[in-house]
């Protein structure tokens, strides 16, 4: 399962950041290239996490849906499985131009700086 190693991989990057601060929540934004669901995630999250500062905190997703850049015109349009053809000048075909990662945006402390 991919979503085990990215997990492990964001808990990290959280416990680093929160420098022992207990975690409350944990922005998350998953690309719609990556494949990768959200309850899944936060299955793993539960069971990694425990014991851990960042045990109980609050997952929020972001959703990023995939978009593809025209190679003719640059043009960035989403992926809607009904073609891949540029809206703006009919080539098709492109490239990935956003919804590949499935990154930690933001996090929240007790006792932090504010929002
Ligand atoms: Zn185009």
């Amino acid at each position: 399962m991919h979503e085990l190693a990215i997990t492990q991989a964001m808990l990290d990057v959280v416990l680093k950041h929160a420098g022992g601060a207990r975690v409350r929540k944990v922005n998350v934004t998953v690309g719609e290239w990556t494949g990768y669901v959200g309850e899944s995630i936060e299955l793993f999250w539960q069971e990694l996490a425990r014991g851990t500062a960042a045990e109980g905190a609050r997952l929020e997703f972001r959703f990023e849906p995939a978009l593809l850049r025209c190679r003719a015109c640059g043009e960035r349009f989403p992926v809607d499985g009904s073609g891949l053809e540029c809206p703006r000048c009919g080539s098709l075909g492109g490239e990935p131009a956003g919804g590949q990662d499935c990154t930690v945006d933001s996090i929240e402390v007790e006792g932090g700086e504010g929002p």
